[in-house]
């Protein structure tokens, strides 16, 4: 349904089209212009829509939002007939009255129109820069409609010819195809770009303004492709050098995904476009991207590792939905993973073929893991949701989507060999360029390529939620060693998620016996089931999920969960040490396990070398600290859990060695942070303290060289804790100064990591300041949420402020402020937050289901104290007592 609920349409009136526009008008062509006034901060356009129409219509549906639409026909043979427009629902169904039917056959929309310019990063909106205006668009997934009348669904691809009317002189005008002609009259510049293949509507995009241009050499011709493709980056003025970082490393990425799905790229050039204030991470529009600055504007000097790997995963990511999503495009939002699932995967595999160094397998796990813990809400969406309200489009957009249906794509690749799995994509990709496809399509694809069922187990995890958790249990009495397996959906203690659901998983084990180290495989479809390990050795332990391949959590006896620790760590992946890991997590939360047994377990995992299993423990600790411990032990979980990464942190120390790797240089950023601000170690805090003052130049000159990139963040965040409101005051002058969004980011990080009942203040009113960035108003309210002082005020601000609050950000980033309460602890307060936003969450774009998630950790995390909460306190008090 396309509305957003029953109370804002006319009362009795049942022909608005609920859901999906009816399909017996269908457009075919769009010529569109668009005419930007800064000036008035306005646009104005002309839209010609040829559309195909099966039976006579005396009404044709559509979209537009907030549109003024002042000239409307529609020509047909028989002649050119006037029509009214008129826009129907708040979120954009629009109707175009005829007095007498058209059809069936060929027509032509043709309307003029106007509106305001929109500031909060979607439709076609407003950035401005010092002195300058441009105008940047952001359509995905139902913003179209606020740019332009049109067929604002993803199943409609059209091709579209776009032309840009340029005022100004010192404009300058981007879109996603190469210029086709440029015409100058009386002092306008009207700027025709080539006609694009079949699109989406939500694929369109331009840019206008100063804008500065970096190109690069074409990506020349590769197997696939015969041609050589243009490639140039756009930023604003006077900041196209800063794009030398992206540019050089763009081409290797597009050249290993043509070699994947042997497809050459499908436009005829690419350009890279830096937006200064952009609500997602970036946007695949077809030939040109839009990125967050801080993704493409990289100083190769002085970037931290983390925006460095971030460029790699994002830009491979986007390049990937240049095929899967752009060529194909699903034909309904409720086939998103088709896009989201597929790039994130995919870039994650292309980073791992381009740059090996990155470990983008591991990291892959790290999102997939973390979606685990998204999915294990009884509130959770399935990978694949029916769509019944706009806010299920907006809510499709999350981890689910894009992480969960990552790793049930690496999943099955693993089960059906990575070569079969490219020849059924390649058979889907190929049966479907340049129009829309559904999951059935892939899943037929795969399963002709592979010879196999493969849609049957597929559909078990795109279309249920939550997450299998397998009891395995080693036999060796019998007929030969054996794992018996018990499938059930994993439920943290407190849930009310139905445990009844069924998947099909291919479980993998890997193991030891009798000196070597074997894997086994077997479909689990059943709720039990068997799986036989080679020879007749009984092994000696046993990893329950080999690489950490599938999508599930295992769990076993306390004895083989022992031995696996003990006797197995040394032969198990860094995948499968993480997953392990993780699995203590698990088993900490859903009560499989006491408290006291999991903490103990975890010294060997904190001092591992390699990056991801060393921080694994890190959430547990914070767990421990925050929840359940209590005044009397909370000194004690703390000193527990600093004692753990002490050793990291002397073998890492405050400076980089010579050579030394990213994911090092990681580890040094997550063990300073965790020694400085969850787990204090006074002399490690006292040394962030006093490098960060250097580094901002609180005393003196600003030094630079005082601090790792990788540790601005926390030694800035440590100076204003120590140093207090001076300190907090030279930040946001600093942050107010600087057009740079890695340098902004890393002061408003540490605006927001205070206690201090005045500077919490000062930091929540600067989600309504216009001196930031709108997509950067929530940074200081999402780290006061994580604050336990500043938790209560927070949510006291957000109350207090709402209204202001939406108006700043936007209804669609206001459907997330509910995560803001996430945090706390108590079934009292999570009644609180939704009494106070009942009446208002239907408002919110994607609101509802994310506060019912934020209710559901709540009352989760309180049921979790009541359950581990003894059993924590006493580990606490005997390992501090120990000592
Ligand atoms: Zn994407």
């Amino acid at each position: 349904v396309l509305v957003l609920g029953c109370a804002l349409l006319p009362r009795g009136d049942a022909s608005i089209p609920r859901g999906r526009l009816p399909g017996h008008v269908r457009p075919v062509h769009y010529e569109l212009e668009i005419t930007p006034r800064f000036d008035l901060d306005r646009f104005l356009g002309r839209v010609g829509i040829r559309v195909e129409i099966t039976r006579p219509v005396r009404t044709i549906w559509l979209h537009g939002r907030n549109l003024e639409v002042t000239d409307a026909t529609v020509s047909t043979d028989a002649g050119t007939f006037p029509a009214t427009w008129e826009q129907r629902t708040r979120d954009g169904v629009a109707a175009l009255q005829l007095e007498e039917p058209v059809g069936p056959g060929s027509a032509r929309i043709d309307l003029r129109f106007a509106s305001d310019v929109a500031r909060d990063l979607r439709g076609f909106y407003r950035v401005d820069v010092a002195d300058d205006a441009y105008g940047f668009t952001q359509f995905e997934p139902i913003s179209a409609r606020r740019a332009f009348p049109c067929f604002d669904e993803p199943a409609f691809k059209t091709p579209f010819d776009l032309s840009v009317v340029l005022t100004d002189p010192q404009l300058e005008a981007v879109a996603g195809m190469p210029v086709a002609e440029t015409k100058s009259s009386g002092g306008t510049r009207t700027v025709r770009f080539a006609t694009t293949p079949p699109l989406p509507t939500y694929l369109l995009a331009w840019a206008v303004g100063p804008l500065d241009r970096l190109q690069a050499p074409p990506l020349p011709a590769t197997g696939p492709r015969q041609r050589a493709v243009p490639f140039g980056g756009v930023a604003t003025r006077g900041r196209a050098p800063e794009l030398r970082y992206a540019l050089e490393r763009t081409p290797p990425l597009l050249t290993d995904l043509e070699a994947y799905f042997g497809i050459p790229y499908p436009y005829p050039k690419l350009d890279v476009i830096a937006v200064p204030d952009f609500g997602a991470g970036a946007m695949e529009n077809a030939g040109a991207i839009t990125f967050r600055e801080y993704l493409l504007l990289i100083d190769a000097s002085t970037a931290p590792e983390r925006q460095r790997r971030l460029f790699s995963y994002i830009m491979a990511h986007e390049l990937a939905h240049q095929w899967f999503g752009n060529l194909v495009t699903m034909a309904w939002w409720d086939d998103l993973w088709l896009n989201e699932a597929f790039a994130t995967w995919l870039g994650f595999g292309s980073v791992g073929r381009v740059e090996p160094e990155q470990g983008a397998d591991v990291i892959l796990l790290e999102q997939v893991l973390a979606a685990m813990a998204a999915d294990s809400l009884a509130s959770a969406r399935s990978i694949r949701q029916p769509i019944t309200s706009n806010h299920d489009i907006r809510n499709a957009f999350d981890a689910i989507t894009y992480s969960k249906g990552a790793g049930v794509l690496a999943m099955f690749e693993r089960w059906l060999g990575p070569e079969t799995f490219r020849d059924g994509i390649r058979r889907y990709l190929s049966a479907h360029a340049d129009g829309s496809a559904r999951t059935e399509d892939l899943l037929a694809a795969l399963s002709q390529a592979s010879g196999r069922d493969v849609a049957a187990p597929f559909q078990t995890f795109l279309t249920q939620p939550g997450v299998p958790l397998v009891e395995v249990t080693t036999r060796c009495a019998g007929d030969g060693p054996a794992l018996s397996l018990r499938q059930s959906r994993y439920r943290p203690v407190g849930s009310h998620a139905d445990a009844g659901a069924l998947w099909q998983i291919p479980v993998c084990a890997r193991y030891a016996a009798g000196g070597a180290v074997g894997e086994s495989c077997t479909l689990l479809s059943g709720r039990e089931g068997r799986l036989p390990l080679q020879g007749d050795a009984c092994p000696e332990w046993v990893m329950p999920n080999a690489e950490a391949a599938g999508y599930y959590r295992f769990t076993q006896p306390a004895d083989d969960a022992a031995k696996l620790l003990d006797r197995g760590r040394d032969a198990l992946s860094t995948r499968e040490r993480v997953a392990v890991a993780h699995s203590l997590a698990a088993a900490l939360h859903a009560d499989l396990r006491g408290a006291a047994q999991v903490y103990s377990a975890l010294g060997p995992l904190a001092r591992d070398p390699q990056r991801a299993v060393a921080i694994a423990p890190m959430g547990l600790l914070r767990t421990g600290i925050e929840q359940l411990a209590d005044e009397d032990t909370r000194g004690a979980a703390a000193g527990f859990a600093r004692r753990l990464y002490r050793p990291q942190f002397e073998r890492l120390g405050w400076d980089s060695a010579p050579g030394e790797s990213g994911d090092e240089r990681l580890l040094r950023q997550e063990v300073i942070q965790f020694l400085t601000h969850v787990a204090p170690d006074p002399a490690v805090r006292a040394e962030a303290a006093r490098r960060g003052r250097l580094y901002a130049g609180i005393d003196g000159a600003p030094d630079e060289a005082a601090l790792e990139p990788e540790l601005v963040e926390s030694a800035l965040a440590a100076a204003v804790q120590e140093g207090g409101a001076p300190v907090w005051e030279i930040l946001l002058a600093q942050l107010l100064e600087s057009d740079d969004a890695r340098v902004r980011g890393e002061r408003l990080t540490a605006l927001g990591q205070v206690d201090d009942p005045e500077l919490v203040a000062r930091a929540q009113r600067l989600a309504l300041d216009p001196v930031l960035r709108v997509n950067e108003s929530l940074t200081t309210l999402w780290y006061l949420s994580e604050r336990p002082a500043a938790r209560a005020s927070t949510w006291r601000f957000v109350e207090e402020n709402w209204d202001a609050l939406v108006a700043r950000v936007g209804s669609g980033r206001a459907g997330q402020l509910p995560g803001l309460a996430a945090g706390f602890c108590d079934t009292a307060r999570a009644e609180q937050v939704a009494d106070f936003m009942a009446p208002r969450i239907q408002k919110t774009e994607g609101g509802p289901r994310n506060l019912a998630g934020a209710l559901e950790q709540i009352r989760l995390c309180a049921a979790l104290v009541e359950a581990q909460a003894a059993s924590a306190r006493d580990f606490f008090r005997t390992v501090s007592a120990r000592r």
